[in-house]
């Protein structure tokens, strides 16, 4: 069994291209939306045929792209709703205490990686309840309707302890809000049934993780994608790693 469908968020390149060529390997899936700013420059997405691909625009900072993804996506899905909303997108921008003072740095990270991941989880709430509410069971599944969130390490404060301290400051703000976010959703859609799950992919060699990061892509999508299409009880409203251990807040 698997998800009927799926929306990943920031899906041109890095962590989310390789989560999507996993998906496309599992037939059960029957639709897969991917989403990017603009669906005209992202060659490697589109040359991935596959007419269960549907390849969207979407600006997460954005209310107005959310709003107008959100009618398309109705469009395609139809009363069995969304399955799976994958928020993946984020941005890092390096940021130092003892640099220079920047509130707009700080905001903006802020911004996409909380506030616009909040924003795109409200607008879908309709469609993964209808997807929640039709595809029924008793508890939590990923077959079932899920939200499951790309946050990172760097959000857990008991694991600050030093390394890259310095530029990552602003952005463990960021990915921290995110979790905050996430927990208060697992809370409040429990009645719902909706599967709510944050992962840290491991630090993966992509635009974001730069080329001396640990992971290659596919290595570490391959093993990421296998375990979302796990989870189920155990796993609503924690924070994992790509192993599906805990990471401590
Ligand atoms: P990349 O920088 O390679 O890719 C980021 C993706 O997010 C791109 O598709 C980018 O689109 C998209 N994006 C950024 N801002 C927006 C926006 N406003 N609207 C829509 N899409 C947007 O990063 P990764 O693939 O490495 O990161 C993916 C996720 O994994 C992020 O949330 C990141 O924080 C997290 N992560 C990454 C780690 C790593 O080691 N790489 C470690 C821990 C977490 P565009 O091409 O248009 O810029």
């Amino acid at each position: 069994m698997a998800p009927k469908s799926i929306l990943i968020t920031g899906a041109n390149r890095g962590i989310g291209l390789g989560l999507l060529k996993h998906f496309l390997k599992v037939q059960d899936i029957k639709i897969i939306i991917a989403t990017c700013r603009d669906p005209s420059k992202a060659e490697e997405l589109n040359n991935l045929k596959d007419p269960r691909l549907h390849i969207l625009p979407l600006d997460i900072d954005s209310d107005d792209s959310i709003s107008k993804l959100y009618t398309e996506v109705e469009k395609l899905v139809g009363e069995d709703g969304l399955t799976v909303l994958l928020n993946n997108a984020g941005i890092l921008l390096p940021y130092d205490v003892e640099g220079e003072k920047s509130r707009h740095t700080m905001l903006r990270q802020i911004e996409t990686n909380a506030v616009s991941t909040g924003i795109i989880t409200q607008e879908f709430l309709p469609l993964l309840k209808k997807a929640a509410a039709e595809n029924g069971g008793e508890g939590f599944s990923i077959n079932r309707a899920a939200i499951v969130n790309i946050s990172s390490t760097a959000a857990s404060v008991e694991r600050i302890d030093g390394t890259f301290n310095g530029p990552l400051v602003a952005y463990r703000m960021s990915k921290s809000a995110l979790n905050s976010f996430a927990k208060s959703c697992s809370i409040d859609l429990a009645k719902y049934h909706i599967l709510v799950t944050s992962f840290c992919p491991g630090w993966v060699k992509t635009d974001m993780g730069g080329q001396n990061a640990l992971l290659e892509i596919d290595d570490a999508t391959k093993k990421l994608a296998g375990n979302i299409l796990t989870l189920g009880d155990a796993h609503h409203g924690a924070y994992l790693n790509a192993d599906l251990n805990v990471i401590p807040n």
